[in-house]
């Protein structure tokens, strides 16, 4: 069986990294459109620096929990195909032990340039004033795709869901296009779905609701 995961903030929350709802967190302090678009990383890349330099920090000091380590296992020993797609800019999926993972929205430890698209290790802190490695420009902005820009790997990913035999979403709100888009791709080329969230979404053929590190690991169990 092919089966194709993605994966969004839900499945960091019992890590201590905040998913867009959470009260109290960091995307309550900092507005979206100041900090999650180009429009407004242009208008004051300071403000957006020191959004992507304090979630940076959190993630680093967060721990992969036991959905990333299930997830990690189903790759290393399931017989059939898995693809893992993720929303989330946090390495919790690597650190868990996974070795593809499909960053569709970036990650907070690259950094690119946004005059030449050079692309290198970020460092905890940046400022746009930082030159690029390549060409000098003082143009640094974290490796993140934001509102209004196009997700990496989209072709690669239509290319799979067209194939797969089972779809699984896990943590993730289905708000965001084009990723909320994917268990209508998946369904419409007759894939079974499968929903693994605290709530359901109505979308899939099947939910199973709960905390992530107790129904993720679960559902590996018993496809293992
Ligand atoms: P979202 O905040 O919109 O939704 C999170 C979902 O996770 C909700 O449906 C919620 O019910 C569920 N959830 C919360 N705690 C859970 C738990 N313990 N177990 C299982 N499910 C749980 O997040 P999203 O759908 O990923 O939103 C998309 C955007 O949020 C993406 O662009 C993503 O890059 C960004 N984001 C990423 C991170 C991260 O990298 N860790 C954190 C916050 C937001």
């Amino acid at each position: 069986m092919k089966i194709v995961i993605l994966t969004g903030a839900g499945i960091s929350a019992e890590s201590g990294l905040g998913t867009f709802r959470d009260a109290g967190g960091l995307w309550e302090k900092y507005p979206l459109e100041q900090v999650a678009t180009p429009e407004g990383f242009a208008a004051n890349p300071a403000l957006v620096h020191e959004f992507y330099n304090a979630r940076r920090a959190q993630a680093a000091a967060a721990k992969p929990n036991a959905a990333h380590l299930a997830l990690a296992r189903l790759e290393r020993t399931y017989p059939g195909e898995v693809l893992l797609v993720t929303q989330n800019v946090d390495d919790l999926h690597e650190r868990g032990g996974s070795q593809t993972v499909w960053h569709m929205h970036g990650a907070l430890n690259r950094a690119t340039c946004a005059a030449c698209g050079h692309k290198w290790p970020a460092p905890m802190q940046m400022q746009a004033t930082d030159p690029c490695p390549a060409c000098q420009a003082p143009a640094t902005r974290p490796d993140i795709v934001w509102f209004g820009e196009t997700p990496h790997f989209m072709n690669a990913i239509a290319q799979k869901l067209a194939t797969c035999d089972l779809f699984v979403s896990i943590g993730t709100s289905g708000t965001v296009y084009p990723a909320a888009g994917f268990v209508h791709e998946a369904k419409r080329h007759r894939a079974d779905t499968l929903e693994l969230n605290l709530e359901s979404s109505r979308a899939f053929d099947e939910t199973r609701a709960g905390k992530a590190t107790d129904i993720v690991p679960d559902w590996v169990n018993s496809l293992l």
